[in-house]
């Protein structure tokens, strides 16, 4: 069997994402609507089939896995998780992808399990708007989770900010100038057209990346990089802090050239392109094959070619992908 995944563009795949649960305990505006309903547990790829996917793609020359959700540090057995999919051989860059509000109760064993880098949410540094825009989300724990993490022995952690017009906008300099304290990364989205949210309109709260980097500008010279993390971001540096600032900006730069990923859905659904719906099942596969690596790998080399050149978002505010980001795996 071939060892290389490469779609029909001749892109490589080599960093695929995986969403261990829909669930979360927080219900960001941009995410989620108020009452969600989640999936039954049935549906949800057991803890056993995430530890056969994530093999089968280190197998296939996946380097880099980046665990995410909904919330993965909401799903029960996540530390056993982690210290399975952190021994697999092959793989160089073990990444998560987390809110936060569970690192108090799980860096280290996240850290002693072979974890080794975390992007952690948080668009805000006020109490009541990281309320309003969290829903349900408690600033001070995501901030004691920070902490915690350092601790463990996380190095180089990013904070990630979606930045909306008019409701956290006016925090851009304030979650950089946090950045450069704490000494963190920090990378800037911009809002994804995923599911219908009801909370806002999209076409006014959309703030491109161009406009937050002007903000930053009017403080600090950013200096281009060429760093990369396999990741769609654009990096800067500042000639005075180790702090990286980048910008992930789906709408205004298309990043679909050099697109090295996949995404796994927490249903199982094997997604070639975040803005497209072409998907293959392989929880049918899973459950038709209970532990059958090889006709996983199989399904996962079939489906290459399926990986389309590129997606279509617009910020018109139209939705094009009816899927929450909590399903796929932001
Ligand atoms: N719960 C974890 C967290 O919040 O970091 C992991 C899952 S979350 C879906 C992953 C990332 O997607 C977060 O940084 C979140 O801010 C971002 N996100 C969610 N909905 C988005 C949207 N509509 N547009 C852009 N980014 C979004
Ligand atoms: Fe939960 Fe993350 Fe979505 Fe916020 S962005 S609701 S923390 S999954």
């Amino acid at each position: 069997m071939m060892t290389a995944l490469i779609d029909s563009f001749d892109r490589r795949v080599r960093y695929v994402r995986i969403s261990v649960t829909d669930r979360c305990d927080f219900r960001c505006v941009y995410c989620m609507s108020e009452d969600m309903t989640f999936l039954p547990r049935a549906q949800v790829l057991t803890l056993e089939e995430l530890g056969l996917v994530a093999r089968a793609f280190t197998e296939l020359g996946v380097e880099k896995i980046r665990l995410t959700g909904g919330e993965p540090l909401v799903r029960r057995g996540i530390d056993s998780l982690v210290e399975e999919v952190g021994a697999l051989p092959g793989l160089k860059d073990f990444a998560m992808t987390t809110n936060g509000a569970g690192l108090g109760k799980y860096a280290k064993a996240l850290h002693a399990g072979g974890l080794r880098r975390l992007n952690i949410s948080l668009d805000s540094l006020d109490a009541d708007k990281f309320r309003r825009l969290t829903r349900t989300g408690n600033l001070s724990k995501v901030i004691e989770g920070i902490h915690a993490a350092r601790e463990a022995g996380f190095e180089r952690i990013k904070l990630n900010a979606v930045i909306l017009k008019n409701r956290n906008d006016d925090e851009v300099l304030d979650l950089v100038e946090f950045s450069r304290h704490e000494g963190l990364d920090i990378s800037f989205i911009e809002e994804m057209p995923l599911g219908d949210v009801s909370d806002h309109d999209r076409a006014e709260t959309y703030c491109s990346s161009d406009e937050v980097k002007a903000l930053i500008e009017h403080r600090h010279a950013l200096l281009p990089t060429a760093e990369s993390t396999l990741g769609p971001s654009r990096y800067y540096r500042m000639h005075d802090s180790d702090t990286r600032v980048g910008f992930i900006s789906p709408h205004s730069h298309n990043f679909c050239d050099t697109c090295n990923r996949v995404r796994v859905t927490v249903e199982g659904r094997l997604l070639l392109c975040l803005g497209n719906e072409h998907s293959v099942d392989l929880r049918a596969v899973l459950r038709r094959y209970p532990g059958d690596i090889e006709a996983l790998k199989s399904a996962i080399v079939d489906a290459m070619p399926l990986k389309p050149e590129r997606h279509h978002f617009t910020t018109d505010g139209d939705v094009q992908v009816v899927r929450f980001m909590n399903m796929t795996g932001g």
